[in-house]
């Protein structure tokens, strides 16, 4: 059967190939709100609605791994997308032409270990073994762990705060489902603080809210996310602080998350910050060095792809602030690795990458390379490269100096910036430089001026 062939709808049961284009884009538009931007533009953007038939609907993926992909990381929000656009419970099989070769490939979502919601809205993927700890969320992690273990007799309630893309939906998702590993039938319940308010909604349009309300009476494990959206939301704020005090008084654990403090958070009623910060309160950081290359790895490691370490050190260099981004990129560059046929080098990172790093590119460590280099009459290729001579090792060493004691990174980090060189080079760098300076007072001249003009809040 040629392509072109078996593109056709068959049997009767098979509705027009037009609904299917039409629907799948409706689905697509759902998808689009749901999942990050540049996993849609990477995965879901390039993909086609083929036909309906026999309870399945069928959408054409450019290669296989797109398939594997999208029913491995978006499984969940597949099926409701599906289910809000068609109304029906259809399963979704993809299709991939491989260049023209006509291989089809088939496979049911959910064959594989999808991400499964279940009437507690938790992701199955999201649990403290998929979660890497640094120091940046050693205690928000160790706090969730101890409630996951022993509900409502810790800390009660926990608050955990953070910056975008941190880990705080992952952490109290794991919480959830340590904690339903832990006692099958516990009552635990996920909900975003903007669907609450939804809901909460609904139910005074509907007059509802009795049931409303007996929802969320008896549960023993309520994971409330992302409460700063309760801002300026006073009616949504009252509904939140007499769940609290209900749940709170029977005993019930409590779990929120924020992008700030309690207190910090903008015409929040007294009384209830004050409730939300009486138990613990503890914050999730920007991931250091060392935590963002070992959750590159640990994403590669799930997606059963290679990431060469230079690779993994180019992107933890440039993506400092958001755990979200540095999947961006892995994401980004899988895909193009996958369409290319290729192995993943720093030579493809830099390509694939370029427009998501445009605006992460660190300045700071950026502009120590360069006035080092130009310092030397070097090339910040020289610079990053492999090559050694005694001029050019200088100005790595001075560079490396400068990136240590004014932007205060990690040796292994600095490491990084220059293709990876290993700790003691980085130790033994920082200390000829020191030596250099005590022992040369031009020198040590020389070091304040670039200092002055290469870090933040310096006369540039
Ligand atoms: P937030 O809710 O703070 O905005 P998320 O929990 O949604 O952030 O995290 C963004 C993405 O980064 C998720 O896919 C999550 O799994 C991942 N992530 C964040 N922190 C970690 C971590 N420490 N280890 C592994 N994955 C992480
Ligand atoms: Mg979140």
């Amino acid at each position: 059967m040629g392509l072109a062939e078996s593109r056709l709808p068959v049997g009767p049961a098979t509705e027009a190939m037009p609904d299917a284009v039409k629907k799948w884009s409706d689905v697509l538009e759902y998808l689009r709100l749901r999942v990050g931007r540049e996993g849609f533009e990477t995965w879901l953007a390039p993909t086609k609605g083929v036909s309906i038939a026999g309870g399945a609907l069928e959408v054409e993926v450019p290669n296989p791994f797109f398939a594997d992909w999208i029913s491995h990381h978006y499984a969940a929000e597949l099926r409701a997308g599906v289910a809000a656009v068609t109304g029906q419970d259809l399963d979704v099989s993809f299709r991939a032409d491989n260049a023209g070769t006509g291989v089809v490939s088939r496979r049911e979502p959910g064959q594989r270990a999808a991400p499964k919601v279940d009437g507690y809205r938790l992701q199955a993927k999201y649990t403290f073994d998929s979660f890497v700890v640094g120091e940046s969320n050693r205690l928000a992690c160790a706090a969730s762990r101890s409630v996951a273990e022993k509900p409502g007799r810790t800390y009660n309630p926990l608050f955990i705060y953070g910056g975008v893309g941190l880990g705080k939906t992952h952490l109290v998702q794991a919480i959830g489902n340590h904690a339903l590993s832990l006692r099958q039938g516990m009552k635990a319940y996920y909900t975003a603080a903007e669907t609450l308010f939804i809901e909460l909604i609904q139910a005074i349009e509907k007059n509802t809210r009795l049931e409303f309300k007996n929802r969320y009476r008896d549960l023993d494990l309520l994971l409330l996310d992302d409460v700063h959206y309760l801002t300026g939301k006073e009616r949504l704020q009252e509904e939140v602080f007499y769940i609290f005090n209900s749940l709170h008084d029977s005993g019930s654990q409590i779990v929120f998350t924020s992008d700030r403090p309690p207190q910090d958070i903008p015409t929040l009623e007294q009384r209830l910050s004050s409730r939300m910060g009486q138990g613990l309160v503890v914050d999730i950081q920007p991931p250091e060095f060392e935590t963002r290359i070992a959750i590159l790895k640990q994403k590669a490691a799930l997606d059963q792809a290679e990431l060469p370490d230079d690779v993994a050190y180019f992107i933890a260099t440039r993506v400092r602030s958001s755990v979200r981004q540095l999947e961006g990129c892995l994401t980004r560059l899988l895909a193009f690795s996958s369409l290319d046929g290729r192995p993943i080098t720093v030579q493809m990172a830099e390509l694939a990458l370029k427009d998501l790093l445009r605006d992460a590119e660190p300045p700071d460590q950026n502009k120590i390379i360069t006035a080092c280099a130009s310092l030397y009459g070097m090339t910040v290729a020289d610079m990053t490269g492999p090559r050694r001579t005694k001029q050019l090792a200088l100005a790595r060493q001075v560079a490396m100096y400068l990136m240590r004691f004014h932007l205060k990174l990690s040796y292994k980090e600095i490491g990084g910036y220059f293709g990876d060189r290993d700790h003691t080079t980085v130790m033994h760098a920082i200390e000829k430089v020191e030596d250099l300076r005590t022992k040369d007072p031009s020198f040590a001249t020389k070091l304040d001026k670039l200092a002055k003009g290469t870090t933040r809040g310096e006369a540039r």
